[in-house]
């Protein structure tokens, strides 16, 4: 990716649960439910619940790719991460991974340049990353608010499971398991995209949004009542570097003319009415702080994304790519 700093979006939220919670544990224990609720290890030696960045960035990820559906039917504007090419079943036509279309390329024919990558994966890989590179949305582990640490403890039951049979939808001969999950708790995380085109802070606000209203659904057992909770914006910001700007602007306009062709930027479709607020400076770094205004000031954002997902090149430019027609 570049390998310069243009601008970063840092986006502080607290999980406020609704529902019981399972983000499941990989390890087993002994003596104890089926499932237990993943822990972490603090300084002072006691175990607390915590939600893993990688459960909150597949969270957030696979909801933006539902979103991206809802705006372009056919072909289907986003890949499924794990999908192999060729092996796609009906329903799945054309929707191959893309970092899976990248790494039999690289091992059978030659290495592709990291703005070709760029250029020729879909939206969702463009932000959250694929097989071939890391991406440009980041989060970091939610822990239990300070706030919650000081007023409570997290709660835990023990609930039973009935196994269900996948192909019957009936119970997979009486078979039960148990779990344990979290009915007490409140947590924090931050999420970053750097370096991002504006439709990409768009596609994020819309996912922030139907968070705050408690639509998205976190961790295990999403169909049996567990995992809804709602967020809360705590902190929103954007920073440019070395650039006093008053307009929300992404990389087709900031990065030089010619990474902007490479990586095949999507321009900005309309001017931002709303205006970024007067920033405060450290350093070369420019700092908006959009915690009241980041739903006004995402608007320009969100209609790029609906423009780019409309015409979007994705899949015909990976699959021309991969067959050796451009
Ligand atoms: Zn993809």
């Amino acid at each position: 990716m570049l390998k310069k700093m243009i601008n970063n979006a840092k986006i502080d939220i607290e999980i406020h649960p609704n529902d019981p919670l399972l983000i499941k544990s990989g390890m087993s224990t002994v003596g104890g439910a089926d499932m237990v609720f993943v822990r972490t290890y603090r300084f002072d030696g006691k175990d607390e619940p915590f939600i893993p960045g990688s459960s909150l960035k597949g969270m957030i990820r696979s909801y933006a790719e539902k979103i991206c559906r809802s705006l372009r039917d056919m072909p289907v504007p986003v890949c499924l991460p794990y999908l192999e090419p060729k092996k796609e079943k009906e329903g799945e036509k054309r929707q191959a991974s893309c970092g899976l279309y990248f790494e039999n390329y690289k091992k059978k024919v030659k290495p592709i340049s990291s703005p070709d990558i760029y250029s020729l994966s879909c939206p969702a890989c463009r932000l959250f990353g694929s097989q071939s590179f890391i991406g440009r949305f980041a989060t970091s582990d939610a822990y239990l608010t300070d706030e919650f640490r000081q007023n409570g403890r997290p709660v835990f039951e023990i609930r039973d499971g009935v196994a269900i049979d996948r192909l019957t939808g009936g119970t997979a001969g009486g078979a039960k398991y148990n779990m344990e999950v979290l009915t007490r708790g409140e947590f924090k995380t931050t999420l970053e995209i750097r370096n991002f085109e504006r439709w990409q802070l768009g596609l994020i606000g819309l996912v922030l949004r139907d968070m705050e209203q408690g639509l998205v659904r976190v961790g295990f057992g999403k169909s049996r009542g567990l995992g809804s909770f709602h967020a809360k914006i705590t902190n929103f910001e954007i920073t440019y570097y070395n650039r006093n700007i008053n307009s929300l602007k992404g990389l087709s306009t900031l990065a030089s003319k010619e990474d902007s062709k490479a990586y095949d930027f999507f321009p900005e479709t309309v001017d931002d009415a709303s205006q970024l607020p007067v920033p405060r400076s450290e350093g070369l770094r420019y700092i908006y702080n959009l915690t009241d205004s980041w739903k006004e000031s995402l608007d320009p954002a969100v209609k790029d994304l609906v423009k780019y997902i409309e015409a979007v090149k994705w899949p015909k430019n990976i699959e021309e790519y991969i067959a050796g027609r451009s």
